[in-house]
C-alpha cells in the first residue's frame, strides 16, 4: 500500500494542488492529513474542499481548532492572530462544522497521525528534540507516527533505548525501529527551503520518502495580499520561513 501524507497547508490552494497533482503520479492508495488546512494563506474554503474531494481522514490542528473557537489564541503572534481572525469570517457554516468534528488522533494500521505530540495532543506541544520526541515514543501503540505543526521535515528514530534524528529525505524502515516522522509543511515551509513538502510511505518496500514540489508563491503571495491578510504571511513564503 502506498500512502501520501501531508499537513500544514494553511489555506495555500497553490501549494496544496502542486502537492496533489505529485501525487496523482505517486500510484498513491490512500491519502492522509495531518492538520491545519486553514490558517494565514487567503483559500481555507476551497482547501477544505479539496481535502473532502479526496477522502482524506483528516486530524486537527491548532490552527483548524483556533479558527472554530476551539483553541485559545492568546499566545498566538499577532500576525497569526489576525489570520484566525480573518479566516473565521471567511469560513462557511458548513466548513466550520468540518473542522469541528476534526479528532485529535488517527490510527490505521502501523500508523497513528497527529498534529502535534501525543502528550496532551490538544495543547499541541512541538516535537523539536529528543526528549519530547521521547515522550510521544512512550504513547505510542503503532510503530510509525506521523506529525506537522513546526512546518520543518524531521524523522526521529527510537531503536531499544536508543534516540536519535535525521534530516535525510529517504529512510528505510527497519522492524526493530519505531519512527515519528514530521512531514514538514505544504503551505508555509520554515525549514529555508520554499517547495511545499510532503511525504510518500510504502508499507511494501517500507520506504517513507520526504517530498518536494515548487509551486506558484507569487500568485499565493497576492492572493494574501489582497486578502488584507498581513503582509509578512506573503514574504515568509518565498523565503521558506
Ligand atoms: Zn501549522
Amino acid at each position: 500500500m502506498r500512502w501520501g501524507i501531508f499537513c500544514d497547508i494553511h489555506a495555500n490552494l497553490e501549494a496544496l494542488d502542486a502537492v496533489l497533482a505529485a501525487l496523482a503520479g505517486e500510484r498513491i492508495d490512500r491519502y492522509l492529513c495531518l492538520g491545519d488546512i486553514v490558517g494565514y494563506g487567503a483559500n481555507p474554503r476551497e482547501c477544505i474542499a479539496e481535502i473532502k474531494k479526496i477522502d482524506a481522514p483528516t486530524i486537527a490542528g491548532n490552527h483548524d481548532w483556533a479558527a472554530v473557537g476551539l483553541f485559545d489564541i492568546a499566545y498566538f503572534n499577532p500576525a497569526a492572530k489576525a489570520a484566525v481572525l480573518w479566516t473565521r469570517q471567511n469560513l462557511a457554516y458548513e466548513d466550520k462544522e468540518f473542522l469541528k468534528n476534526l479528532d485529535l488522533i488517527h490510527r490505521e494500521e502501523e500508523l497513528t497521525l497527529v498534529h502535534a505530540s501525543l502528550q496532551n495532543p490538544g495543547q499541541f506541544e512541538y516535537i523539536l528534540d529528543i526528549s519530547s520526541a521521547a515522550r510521544t515514543f512512550e504513547l505510542l501503540r503503532t510503530r510509525l507516527c506521523f506529525i506537522g505543526h513546526s512546518h520543518a521535515p524531521l524523522i526521529f528514530i527510537k531503536e531499544g533505548e536508543n534516540y536519535s534524528f535525521t534530516f535525510q529525505a529517504k529512510v528505510k524502515l527497519k522492524a526493530s525501529r519505531m519512527y515519528i516522522i514530521n512531514a514538514g509543511s505544504v503551505g508555509q515551509p520554515r525549514d529555508a527551503d520554499p517547495r511545499a513538502s510532503y511525504v510518500v510511505y510504502d508499507s511494501e518496500s517500507e520506504d517513507v520518502e520526504i517530498k518536494r514540489v515548487p509551486y506558484d508563491v507569487q500568485k499565493a503571495q497576492e492572493k494574501i495580499i489582497k486578502a488584507g491578510l498581513p503582509t509578512t504571511l506573503a514574504e515568509r513564503l518565498a523565503a521558506g520561513r
